[in-house]
Order: structure tokens, then C-alpha cells, then sequence
């Protein structure tokens, strides 16, 4: 599969604010199997979706929601959410534009 990479990829502190890809998702991209490119892009675009965003109300995916014991959230440095936010994960896009702790 073709990297998703939209060449404007900005390392912003652990996802790409350009294709929503995590540093990690991004440096293994090549070694990935097909199948699981497929389910990290299906994962960007929330097509199966386990929550709202509470921010944008946009689908969004939680790998912890998924029943996974790790979430690609994990990679990033954390971020500052909303006080009372805490019931649901943001979407990839708001989580990536709030600033870093
Ligand atoms: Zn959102």
C-alpha cells in the first residue's frame, strides 16, 4: 500500500498533523503488513468508530474501546484536555491541536 503521507507532514509532538499517523505508525509503516496499514487507515477515519468526539462530535476510535490494551494515543505526548473531558477520547484531529502538558 501506498504511504498516505499528504506531504505536509508536520511531527506535531507525536502525531502528523498532516495524514494523522503517529510517529510510530509512521516509522513502522513500511514493515506493516498490508492488513494492518488497512486497519490504521480505517482507524484515521473512524469508519469504525467507538465514540463521539466530545469536541467536534466527529466519529472517532478508541483502541481501549476496541478492547485493546494499548491505544495509538499512547504514542503521542500527552496533551491538556477540557477539565470534565474525560469520558471520552478526542478524535485525532482535536487531540493533535490541543498543547502539549
Ligand atoms: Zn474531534
Amino acid at each position: 500500500m501506498k504511504s498516505p503521507c499528504v506531504a505536509k507532514c508536520k511531527n506535531n509532538a507525536g502525531i502528523c498533523s498532516g495524514c494523522w499517523r503517529t510517529m510510530t505508525e509512521i516509522s513502522h509503516w513500511i514493515a506493516y503488513p498490508e492488513q494492518q496499514q488497512l486497519a490504521i487507515m480505517a482507524d484515521i477515519k473512524a469508519i469504525n468508530a467507538t465514540h463521539q468526539c466530545p469536541q467536534c462530535q466527529q466519529p472517532a476510535q478508541c483502541d481501549i474501546s476496541e478492547g485493546k490494551s494499548t491505544c495509538w494515543c499512547f504514542d503521542i505526548e500527552p496533551r491538556q484536555t477540557l477539565a470534565g473531558s474525560s469520558s471520552a477520547c478526542l478524535c485525532r484531529q482535536c487531540l493533535s491541536s490541543m498543547p502539549t502538558i
